[in-house]
Order: structure tokens, then sequence, then C-alpha cells
């Protein structure tokens, strides 16, 4: 069973899909289209805006990447054709998956596209007038898209550590729990630059809590950009998965205890290539050569396989399959892993 379980919507917006999407609804971004030439531009040179040419430790590379796409958010109609258009080409790459989106992120792409300062809209305001709309097209785009396909599709409600204003994420939460019935779970994630860039702000732990009373399955993104210790923080939230977790394998006590509490880790091949390089040499050197995943396995931790952000990273669910299988990975501890899990999220 090919399950992505570590799949971002936002990185999952083919340059054919945002083309199509920007020539549906008349998006005139000179990222989709040729002024001079009066016509859109080409897919494969869209592809060179949206897709990292090499690894960087520098996480705004990838970022910009993500940033560029979101262009296309200028209704809730287009977020949601491009949902849509993420949802069937992830069925085309699987046989069922879980797609996590940072709703914040997206209804604040979606006022400043229209031209207006989300900060200048109160918290009830940016949550009926924008968020809920935006996740009621994600989840009916997912409804069409899994009964077309007949693939099963898991949404997670992401929220990012960047937590821009507490007043606005918690009028979101709590229009959000409406909806719980639809989703999968919560994951925390978001880029951070700065001394901490995995940080997990007291406000945001408290919207988790109350979040969780309908959503309990938390991941949490964690050990991909700061070290074990980091890991160590998030376990205390007794999270069901963590988003990456591979700077675990700094720590004995770390792997002994998600081994211990079952805790999933989601673990993203070429994404750590791209976006931890050197990291990812000093935890392979480390572990004689092996790659995390395999590290990670030989500690009987539980890990399961993302493509995490396909189009930035150029990648696809079954190339990962086939990076781990190339990386020396026990394809039958993966696959029994990626059930487990699979039975968690679905039970
Ligand atoms: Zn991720």
């Amino acid at each position: 069973m090919l399950l992505d379980l570590h799949r971002h919507l936002e990185g999952s917006h083919s340059p054919r899909a945002l083309l199509d999407v920007a020539l549906a609804f008349g998006i005139r971004s000179p990222l989709f289209f040729d002024a001079s030439t009066g016509q859109p531009v080409a897919p494969e040179a869209l592809a060179r805006q949206l897709t990292m040419q090499a690894p960087s430790d520098d996480a705004a590379v990838f970022y910009q990447c993500i940033v560029k796409a979101r262009a296309a958010y200028v209704s809730v109609e287009a977020i949601g054709a491009l949902a849509g258009k993420a949802f069937r080409e992830a069925a085309d790459d699987t046989d069922g998956f879980e797609m996590r989106f940072s709703l914040f992120s997206m209804a604040r792409t979606l006022i400043e596209n229209q031209g207006r300062a989300w900060r200048d809209l109160v918290p009830t305001e940016f949550a009926e007038r924008y968020a809920r709309p935006v996740l009621q097209a994600v989840l009916s785009a997912r409804d069409e898209a899994s009964r077309e396909t007949g693939k099963p599709m898991l949404v997670r409600l992401g929220l990012s550590r960047t937590f821009e204003s507490e007043a606005h994420y918690r009028a979101l939460a709590a229009m959000a729990r409406e909806h719980a019935g639809s989703l999968v779970g919560l994951d925390v994630l978001g880029i951070v630059i700065g001394a901490d860039t995995e940080p997990l702000p007291p406000g945001l732990l408290d919207v988790l809590a109350t979040l969780r009373r309908d959503l309990p399955d938390l991941t949490i993104h964690a050990g991909e950009f700061a070290d074990h210790a980091s890991v160590d923080r998030t376990l205390a939230l007794a999270p069901r998965g963590i988003g990456h977790g591979v700077h675990s394998l700094q720590s004995p006590a770390t792997l002994e205890r998600l081994a211990r509490e079952g805790v999933t880790l989601e673990v993203c091949p070429t994404s750590n290539r791209l976006l931890i390089p050197t990291a990812l040499r000093a935890l392979e050197a480390a572990h004689g050569g092996a790659t995390p995943l395999k590290a990670l396995q030989r500690a009987h931790v539980r890990c399961v396989l993302g493509s995490d952000d396909p189009t930035p990273m150029g990648t696809s669910f079954r190339r990962e399959v086939a990076v781990a299988r190339e990386l020396g990975v026990d394809m039958a501890q993966l696959e029994a892993d990626m059930g487990r899990r699979w039975a968690e999220l679905t039970r």
C-alpha cells in the first residue's frame, strides 16, 4: 500500500494545476502570465520558479517557492479548484494519503491577495468571512476528489508556530472545531527564522489544548531544523506523530522514549536532503552512513514515509518510496508501520 502520511497542500500545487487555475480565474500575475507575449508562461519555466534547484541550509529558499505559488490564492473558488487538483494528483501518486494545510496562512494570503491587511479584520470576521469558506472549499474538494478516484483522503488542520495573532488563531480554532468531524487531527508546522527554529508559543499550546478535545490526533514538526531537545519538549505534549524528528538520532534517550511511547516519525528523505543538507550529513556520519530512516528503524522507532512538499522538492510519493528502497530502508517494516499508523487514523 502506498500511503503518503506527510504531505502539505501548499506544497502540492503543480505548475500545470497553477497554470490551469490562473487561466480559469484570469490571474495575470507575471509568475503565470507573460504580458509581453500575452500568453501563459510555459509549465517548465514556472516549474523552475517553484522548485528548489539545489540543497540549501537556508529555509528561506524553500519558503520562497511556497510563497510564490500562493499568488494563485485569489478567491475561495480558486483555492477550491487548486485543492481539487492537488487531491487528484496525490491520488494518482498513492493508494491513499493524509494532506495537511495551514488554514491561517491560506486565509491570510487570500485577504492580502484581495488587497486588504488581515490585521485590520476583527478575529471573528477573519474566521467567518475567510477561514471558514477556505476550510469548506478544501473539504468539499477533498470529498469530490475522493468520490471520483475511490481513494481515501484524510485532511489535517495545520497551525503555524509563527503564531502571528493569538486572537485570530483563537477565532479560527473556535470555528474549526465545528468541522472536526471532517478532519483527522492537528499539526504544528511553519518555518521560523531565529534562535529557536521550532518554538511552541504558550498561546498556541493553549489553542491546541482546546482543539484537541475534538481533534485528539496531534502531529508536530520537530527535530527537523532544531536538535533532539526540540523532540523532547514536543513529546511532553503526547503527540501521535512527529514530522521529521530525524534529530532524535542525536540522543539514545529520545529514541528510547519514541519507541516506548509508540510515537510515529514521519520521515521525508528528499525534504531532508534539500532543506537540512549539513545536518543530514552529520546524522549519517554518526550512524555509520545510514540514512535517518534506516537508523531510526534500527532503534525500533516507528516510521512512515512522506513526500512533504512535492512541488518545491521536485518529488512524488512514488519517488520517495524508490529513494527509501535505494537507501536500504527495511521496506517490510516501513509497510507495517505505515499500516499501523493508517489504522490509528482511520479507526
Ligand atoms: Zn512538513
